[in-house]
């Protein structure tokens, strides 16, 4: 298969980023954090931690009330937010396709706002990148399973060759057994193309399983940053060991079944 995606992720600094929704809830609150090009980062806490709000601050899809963001040094406010959003892919919490379109309708339409006129053999490279079979190219969304829509929004994520990728709750709708196996596919998707990614997810698990660093949010504010041997071993304080407590202690019962 040829290798035509090469992609060098950029580093992200966010500092003091404040999300103060117009009806005064405090979604993000005086958040700095740097992460190093080519990180693999998951973002983790509970339902209205504000972690969607923190992910869109990156790629401007939501303007911050406070702080700043730069990737890989340039502010993310200084250019048009378009251009912008080209250099990050960005994969919905549920999905997102559009329904009335084919896969490599789908695929390309980000190629397409550039001007592309023949993507298809752009759309059958990157529908080999996430290990759908090319004949998919012409199926509507709703002829795919929840795990293979979910490849093509990686895939269309992917399109415009971005060195950034933001996933929020990727796996969120689909079965465990899916879920696993897309999670290893975007970790070597994330190591064989070089990217920084950072992924929302309830998922304390998972985050262990896939990333480099673990960062845990409460309150709009980043309450832990470990990586997940550290967590593991304790690091984090309360918050970050309140959600280690919930895989360990399932792992523990089924080591506990297995010898029974
Ligand atoms: P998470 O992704 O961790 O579940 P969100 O970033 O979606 O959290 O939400 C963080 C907080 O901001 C929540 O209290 C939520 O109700 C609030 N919020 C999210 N979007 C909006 C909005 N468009 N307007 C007002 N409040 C919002
Ligand atoms: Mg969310």
């Amino acid at each position: 298969m040829p290798e035509p995606l090469q992609h060098a992720g950029p580093s992200v600094a966010l500092s003091g980023v404040t999300k103060t929704y117009p009806g005064g809830t405090v979604a993000v609150d005086d958040v700095s954090v740097a992460i190093a090009g080519g990180s693999f980062v998951a973002l983790v806490g509970s339902s209205g931690s504000g972690k969607s709000t923190l992910l869109k601050t990156i790629n401007r899809l939501i303007d911050t009330t406070g702080g700043s963001i730069a990737i890989d040094g340039a502010e993310v406010t200084a250019g048009d937010p378009f251009r912008l959003r080209r250099r990050i892919g960005y994969v919905f919490q549920n999905v997102g396709l559009f329904p009335h379109m084919t896969v490599a309708e789908n695929v390309a339409i980000g190629l397409r706002l550039e001007g592309a006129r023949d993507t298809r053999d752009r759309v059958a490279d990157l529908l080999a990148l996430v290990d759908l079979p090319a004949a998919f190219a012409g199926r509507m969304p709703d002829a795919l399973s929840g795990g293979q829509r979910q490849r093509v929004g990686v895939a269309r994520a992917l399109a415009t060759e971005p060195g950034l990728l933001l996933m929020d709750e990727p796996f969120g709708a689909l079965d465990p057994v899916t879920r696993d196996q897309l999670g290893g596919a975007i970790r070597q998707l994330h190591d064989r193309l070089g990217l920084t990614t950072i992924m929302v997810t309830h998922d304390m698990a998972e985050a262990l399983i896939l990333a480099d660093r673990v960062l845990v949010m409460e309150e709009g504010r980043i309450v832990a940053d470990a990586a997940p041997k550290a967590l593991l071993a304790g690091a984090g304080g309360p918050a970050a060991q309140a959600l280690v407590a919930v895989p360990r202690e399932q792992a523990r019962r089924l080591a506990g079944l297995a010898a029974s």
